[in-house]
C-alpha cells in the first residue's frame, strides 16, 4: 500500500489514466475471445458538428457508465465509434465558408472541402469524448464517408434492391427549396407561425355566381385542380359536379365531394393544387386528378405559372394577390396561426414537389417494425411508444436519394439506348457510377454501350442505419451474427423517430431480425433557463469547458445524476461542482484510511473477529451492493449514483470511520483481533465502494486502486476487477438493528457535544445511558469500547434501566446523562 498523495489533482490524474488505459488494451474488444460472453453496444455514429456540447455528454456517458459496468461484469465489451460524416448540414456549411453554392465548383473539389471540414469537426469531437474518459475501442473507428464504409452501404442497397425494397417512382416528395433536395419526413419539422388567409372568388361556369374559397397559399391557384367540400355540408351540397373556373388563369375544374374537407376551416370549400400540402397529393391519388407541377427545385415558377413563371414563390404570392384584388375576386383577408412544415437544417418551408426518386418500401414493414418495438426492452419502458406512433404514422415510403454531392453514391447506372437499369453486382462495390462504367461490355437488353451512371446519392441515414450489422463485422467476418442483434441501442428521445425507426426498417428488411435487444433513450438536456439547451437561446455550455474546469469524473455524475433516464435534465454548475466535492471527500477519506492502514497487510489478515459496528456496515454495504447492481442492470444511473454517494459520505465517512478511530488509534488495542478487524473492514468497505464507482467515476477511482489495492487484489485495473457480488449471508438484519442503535447513540452525544459549543473530541468523566431494556442494553454493551473510545468518556455505565431523566436519543426509548 502506497500512501496517498494530500491533494486530489483532477487534471492530472484524468490525463495519466486514459493514457495507461489506452496503453493497456483493456478496452480491446477481443474477437478470438470464446470464453466471455459478448456485449455490444450500438454507438450512434455523432454528426460531426465540431465541439461536443452537453448533450453529447450526457449521451456518452451513458454509452460509457454502462461500458464499463458490463465489463466489470465479465462480458467481452464491444464499445465502437464512428462518425456518420455525409449530409446537408456539412455541405451548407462549406458553402458558407468558401461562400459558394455547390454547383460553382467541381464535384471533386467541393467533396473535399466537404472531408476537410468533417475531419475538422471530428477531431473535435473526439477530442470531448477523449476528455470525457470514454472506454471505446478506438480500433473499430470509421467514417462513412470513406469508401470502406460506402461498400458496405451500397452492399446494403443491392440486396434489399434484389429483395424487392428498393424501388423508382415518380411521387410527391418533400422538398427543400433552398437546399434543392428532397427530405425525408423525419427531416421536417413542425413551426407555428402566423399566415394569411386569402378569402378569393371561384366564379362558376356559364352562370353569375361564385363559391368563396379560402387559402393561405394563393401562390398555388396557376396549380389549382379542383374545388372541394364536404358532401355533408348543408350549405355546399348544391355545388358537387359544377364547374368552377379558377381566377387568373381561367381553367375550368369540378367541384369534388370529399368527407375529409373540414367544413368549419376557412369558408368549407377547398381548392385542390398539386402541391399545396400532404392533404393535397392524398385527394390527388383519390380522385385521380391531373398534376400540374407548379415550381422548380429551386422554390420558383416554372412555365406552368404562366406571366408569374420565374418568381420566387414569395414574389409570386403577392402579384397573384394583387391581380386577384384588380379582378375584384379578393373579398378579405385575415391573418391566422398556422402550423407549417419546415427544412430542419436550414428552416425554409418545406414544398411537395413530384420528381423521379428512389423510395425504399417501408411501410410494409409497418406490422413488423411494431412487433419488434415490442420485443425490445425499452429503458425507460414508455419510450417505445414513441416509436410504435411514429411507424404508424407515416403515410409516404422512405425517400432514400438526395440531390446533393457529399453523400453515398446509388450504385446503378442506365442504358443510354434503351434506358435498361444496371444495378452494381456485390463485388463491384466501393463505386461512383458518376465516375466508373458499369463492369458489363455492353446493355444485356439492347446491347448498347454507353451508360449513364445514376446522378442522385443516398440519404446519409442509408449509411448510419445499418450499424447494428456493421459493428457486428458484418459482411467480412463469417461470425458477425455472434454479436448481432446489438446488446444495446443508446440513443435520445429527439431521434427515435429517426434512428430507432431506420435502424429498425434496415435490418429487419436486410436480415429478417431485430437490430437491437435493449434501447436505452437519454432526455435532452436543458439550460438553466428550463429550455432545451442551444447556441440560439444563449443557455448554452460548451463541454470544454465545463470538463476543463471539473474534470470528467464529476462533469460525469451531473450526467448519471441529473434526472431519470429518458427525462430531460437540466444543466447546472451547481451539481457538477458537487460532484468534485464528493470526488474530494473520498480522496480525503481514503487518504486517511491509508494512514489507518499502514501496518495491515491485506493478504495475512484472514482471521478477524468482526465487532458489532463492523458487522453493521458490512450488512448495509451488502444490500448496497444488490441494489446498486439492480440499478445499473435497469439502467438507473441516477439512483445507483445518489445510493453510492450518500453511503460513502454518510455511512462510511460520517459514521464508521469516525466510530472505529478510536479501535485503530488507541494503544491499549495494538496488535488485537478487534483492532484487525476494524483495518479488514475498512480496507474492503472502500474497495468496494470505489468498485461500484468505477463506471461513473473511473479516473479518481482508479487512481486510489493504483496506491491502495492494487499489489494486494492483483487486477491490472479497477476496471477490470470482477463486479461485486451480492452475497446474502453476510445480511445480519440484527447486526444492522443495533448498529443503527449504536450510531445513533454516538450521534446523539456528538450534537449534545455541539449545542454546549464543545470540541466533538471534548473528554467527559463520565456518561450513563439508560437503554431502557435488556436487550437494547447488552446491544450496546457489545460495542462497549468503541463507544466509550469514540465518544472520549472516562467512565461510561449502560444500565438496562427504564429511566427518563436526561436526553432521549432519537425515537429510541433511550436516555443519558453526561458529566464533564
Ligand atoms: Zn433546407
Ligand atoms: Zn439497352
Amino acid at each position: 500500500m502506497q500512501p496517498m498523495p494530500k491533494e486530489y489533482n483532477f487534471a492530472e490524474i484524468e490525463r495519466k489514466w486514459r493514457q495507461k488505459w489506452e496503453e493497456m488494451g483493456i478496452y480491446h474488444y477481443d474477437w478470438n475471445d470464446k470464453k466471455r460472453v459478448p456485449f455490444s453496444i450500438d454507438t450512434p455514429p455523432p454528426y460531426p458538428s465540431g465541439e461536443l456540447h452537453m448533450g453529447n455528454v450526457l449521451n456518452w456517458t451513458y454509452f460509457d457508465m454502462l461500458a464499463r459496468y458490463k465489463r466489470m461484469q465479465g462480458f467481452n465489451v464491444l464499445f465502437p465509434q464512428g462518425w456518420d460524416c455525409h449530409g446537408l448540414g456539412i455541405e451548407i456549411q462549406v458553402e458558407k465558408e468558401h461562400n459558394i453554392r455547390k454547383r460553382d465548383v467541381p464535384p471533386g473539389q467541393f467533396r473535399h472541402w466537404c472531408m476537410e471540414l468533417v475531419e475538422k469537426y471530428i477531431a473535435m469531437m473526439k477530442d470531448g469524448i477523449l476528455k470525457l474518459g470514454c472506454s471505446i475501442d478506438w480500433a473499430t473507428e470509421y467514417r462513412t464517408m470513406n469508401p470502406d464504409y460506402w461498400r458496405r452501404t451500397q452492399l446494403s442497397f443491392i440486396l434489399l434492391f434484389k429483395k424487392g425494397y428498393m424501388y423508382q417512382g415518380t411521387h410527391p416528395v418533400n422538398w427543400c427549396p433552398h437546399d434543392e433536395t428532397a427530405i425525408a419526413d423525419a427531416e421536417v419539422d413542425y413551426v407555428k407561425r402566423e399566415g394569411v388567409l386569402h378569402y378569393i372568388r371561384f366564379p362558376f361556369e356559364g352562370t353569375s355566381g361564385h363559391a368563396l374559397i379560402a387559402t393561405t397559399r394563393p401562390e398555388f391557384i396557376p396549380a389549382c385542380v379542383a374545388v372541394e367540400v364536404n358532401p355533408n355540408d348543408e350549405r355546399y351540397r348544391k355545388y358537387v359536379d359544377k364547374t368552377i373556373v379558377v381566377p387568373i388563369i381561367n381553367r375550368s375544374v369540378k367541384v369534388i365531394a370529399d368527407e375529409c374537407v373540414d367544413p368549419a376551416f376557412g369558408t368549407g370549400v377547398v381548392m385542390i393544387c398539386t402541391y399545396g400540402d400532404k392533404e393535397d397529393v392524398k385527394t390527388v391519388i383519390k380522385h385521380q386528378l391531373p398534376v400540374v407541377m407548379l415550381l422548380t427545385e429551386n422554390g420558383r415558377i416554372n412555365e406552368n405559372g404562366g406571366k408569374y413563371a420565374g418568381l420566387t414563390i414569395n414574389q409570386a404570392r403577392a402579384a397573384i394577390v394583387e391581380d386577384l384584388k384588380t379582378a375584384g375576386l379578393l373579398e378579405k383577408t385575415e391573418k391566422i396561426q398556422q402550423e407549417i412544415g419546415v427544412c430542419d437544417r436550414c428552416k425554409t418551408h418545406v414544398e411537395i414537389l413530384e420528381r423521379k426518386q428512389w423510395f425504399m418500401n417501408t411501410r410494409k414493414l409497418t406490422d413488423r417494425v411494431v412487433e419488434a418495438a415490442d420485443e425490445i426492452i425499452w429503458y425507460p419502458d414508455y419510450m417505445k411508444n414513441r416509436l410504435i406512433d411514429w411507424t404508424k404514422s407515416l403515410d409516404w415510403d422512405w425517400v432514400i436519394s438526395r440531390q446533393r454531392l457529399f453523400a453515398t453514391p446509388i450504385p446503378v447506372w442506365y442504358c443510354k439506348n434503351c434506358g435498361e437499369l444496371i444495378l452494381a453486382q456485390e463485388d463491384w462495390v466501393p463505386i461512383d457510377p458518376k465516375l466508373e462504367d458499369p463492369r458489363i461490355d455492353k446493355c444485356p437488353r439492347c446491347g448498347g454501350k454507353g451508360f449513364s451512371g445514376e446522378q442522385d446519392v443516398l440519404d446519409t441515414w442509408m449509411d448510419s442505419s445499418i450499424t447494428c450489422a456493421v459493428h457486428a463485422g458484418w459482411p467480412d467476418r463469417p461470425d458477425w451474427k455472434h454479436l448481432f442483434p446489438a446488446d444495446v441501442h443508446p440513443s435520445g428521445t429527439d431521434i427515435i423517430r429517426t434512428w430507432a425507426y431506420y435502424l429498425m426498417v434496415r435490418h429487419l428488411a436486410l436480415f429478417d431480425e431485430k437490430p437491437f435487444k435493449n434501447c436505452l433513450i437519454n432526455g435532452m438536456v436543458l439550460g438553466a433557463d428550463g429550455r432545451k439547451m442551444s447556441k440560439s437561446l444563449k443557455n448554452y455550455v460548451a463541454a470544454p469547458e465545463v470538463l476543463n474546469k471539473n474534470g470528467a469524473d464529476a462533469t460525469r455524475q451531473w450526467a448519471a445524476a441529473g434526472g431519470a433516464t429518458g427525462s430531460d435534465i437540466p444543466y447546472r454548475a451547481q451539481d457538477v461542482e458537487y460532484g468534485r466535492r464528493f470526488l474530494v471527500k473520498l480522496w480525503n477519506a481514503s487518504g486517511f484510511t491509508g494512514k489507518l492502514l499502514v501496518d495491515y497487510n491485506p493478504v495475512s489478515a484472514k482471521h478477524v473477529e468482526l465487532q458489532p459496528l463492523d458487522k453493521w456496515i458490512v450488512c448495509k454495504l451488502e444490500k448496497l451492493v444488490k441494489k446498486v447492481t439492480e440499478e445499473f442492470e435497469n439502467c438507473q444511473f441516477n439512483a445507483a449514483i445518489e445510493d453510492l454517494r450518500n453511503f460513502t459520505w454518510h455511512v462510511f465517512c460520517d459514521n464508521y470511520l469516525e466510530a472505529v478511530k478510536d479501535r485503530l488509534y488507541n494503544p491499549n488495542m495494538q496488535g488485537t483481533a478487534k483492532r484487525l478487524a476494524a483495518q479488514h473492514v475498512l480496507y474492503e468497505v472502500l474497495y468496494r465502494i470505489i468498485q461500484m464507482l468505477a463506471p461513473v467515476t473511473p479516473h479518481a477511482t482508479e487512481e486510489i486502486y493504483e496506491h491502495m489495492f492494487k499489489d494486494s487484489k492483483g487486477f491490472e485495473s479497477l476496471q477490470v476487477s470482477p463486479w461485486p457480488k451480492f452475497d446474502v449471508s453476510v445480511v445480519d438484519e440484527e447486526a444492522e438493528k443495533n448498529g443503527d442503535m449504536i450510531i445513533a447513540v454516538m450521534g446523539a452525544f456528538r450534537n449534545f457535544k455541539a449545542e454546549n459549543k464543545q470540541a466533538l473530541n471534548a473528554p467527559y468523566s463520565s456518561l450513563t445511558i439508560n437503554a431502557g431494556n435488556a436487550e437494547a442494553a447488552d446491544a450496546l454493551k457489545a460495542s462497549f469500547e468503541d463507544i466509550k473510545g469514540t465518544l472520549k468518556v472516562e467512565k461510561l455505565i449502560i444500565t438496562a434501566d427504564k429511566k427518563t431523566d436526561g436526553r432521549q436519543i432519537g425515537s429510541y426509548n433511550i436516555y443519558f446523562e453526561a458529566k464533564q
